[in-house]
């Protein structure tokens, strides 16, 4: 098959014939249908994060189910699957109190000794699998908790996009800050995340949020989707254009972006009693200041990992979300590409040109 494959920080990805091994007992091959390119992958290109070469990336998908292991129960062939990166084993410490998203086992992972999921065709060289889905690809082998059944009217462009980026931004507003309705919230960076993450302030019922860009038409594209305003961080101060509009700060911050000093500005612009949540991932090494004397006013920042979702529950809340119209999809898959395209679409999210591209196989 073909897949996208990383060699190493500061290259492009190069389209390289790949193989990929049969499932194991509980592990299933989905064929992908569609994967989004998320600024995550990105991070590792750019070097900002580091991840072991020669790999595939992606991590963003939706697909069909192919092939599945002797013991799989719950998944057959012709299934339409949304890609839980958040592989869970249903059995840890905390799968069990209701924190799948951070389960800590090892055993949904192939086992020193087994033959490794995936190998470069031309040398035979293993690959590794990216976040235990590397969706770069034209087929995944999946550990069957990676693997989420959907409604088969779900379209699995859109689908894909909830399998990383919607899960994320929906599930901080809804799961880790719990956004109470008639609240106020500021969400820093309105790219594909950033979007969601202000969905998820909307669907909660948050009766005023403050979208902040750089970019005119991303701020645009935030009022489509529930933003009531908009602050350009290149013309104005954010902190004080949010504690302008909100009389004295938000109930909710996020940091959509992944920088210090954003996530210093969210934790900034709360009200007394207010939590950020940074949701971006910070450079490896960055350390984050903050005002000492702010924690006197019960101010809180806090991280996500993912939404803190809970799997299967939340990816197929959420298709239902957006099959009912609460959740805005469409307007968040700027373009589609091939997979040739995916060293194009790195550069096209980094320029603030799309919330999304999305790569299709077939
Ligand atoms: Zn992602
Ligand atoms: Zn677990």
């Amino acid at each position: 098959m073909k897949a996208a494959v990383f060699h190493g920080a500061h290259q492009p990805l190069s389209i390289e014939d790949v193989e990929i091994d049969r499932p194991l007992a509980r592990e299933v091959v989905v064929r992908t249908v569609a994967s989004g390119v998320c600024r995550s992958d990105a991070h590792y290109v750019d070097g900002l994060y580091h991840y072991p070469a020669p790999s595939v990336l992606g991590h963003e998908a939706a697909g069909i189910v192919e092939e599945v292991g002797e013991l799989v129960r719950g998944l057959q062939p012709g299934d339409h699957v949304i890609a839980n990166l958040s592989v869970f084993c249903g059995s840890c410490e905390r799968c069990l109190t209701g924190h799948p998203n951070l389960c800590e086992s090892q055993e949904t992972r192939r086992a020193p000794g087994e033959p490794p999921k995936l190998r470069l065709a031309s040398t035979g060289e293993p690959l590794h699998q990216f976040f235990d889905l590397s969706s770069f690809a034209e087929r995944m082998l999946l550990h069957e908790n990676a693997a989420v059944k959907i409604r088969d009217d779900m379209p699995l462009d859109r689908a894909a996009l909830i399998s990383c980026g919607v899960m994320t931004g929906l599930g901080a507003a809804l799961n880790t800050a719990r956004v109470e309705p008639g609240s106020t919230a500021a969400v820093f960076g309105a790219g594909g995340v950033g979007l969601a993450a202000i969905q998820g302030c909307r669907i909660a019922g948050a009766r005023q949020i403050i979208a902040i860009d750089v970019i005119e038409s991303k701020l645009e594209l935030a009022k489509e989707l529930g933003a009531t305003d908009a602050v350009d961080s290149s013309q104005d101060d954010p902190v004080a254009r949010v504690r302008e509009l909100t009389a004295g700060g938000v109930d909710y911050a996020f940091d959509a972006i992944g920088l210090k000093d954003v996530s210093r500005q969210a934790f900034d612009c709360l009200r007394a009693g207010g939590t950020a949540t940074v949701i971006g991932m910070i450079p490896e090494g960055d350390k984050v200041e903050l005002d000492g004397t702010s924690f006197l006013m019960e101010k809180k920042i806090q991280g996500t990992d993912m939404g803190s979702n809970r799997g299967p529950v939340d990816i197929r809340r959420y298709v239902d979300f957006y099959l009912q119209g609460m959740l805005k999809l469409d307007e968040m898959v700027t373009r589609h590409c091939n997979l040739e395209g995916v060293n194009e679409a790195f550069r096209a999210m980094k320029a603030g040109e799309v919330a999304r591209t999305v790569i299709m196989f077939e």
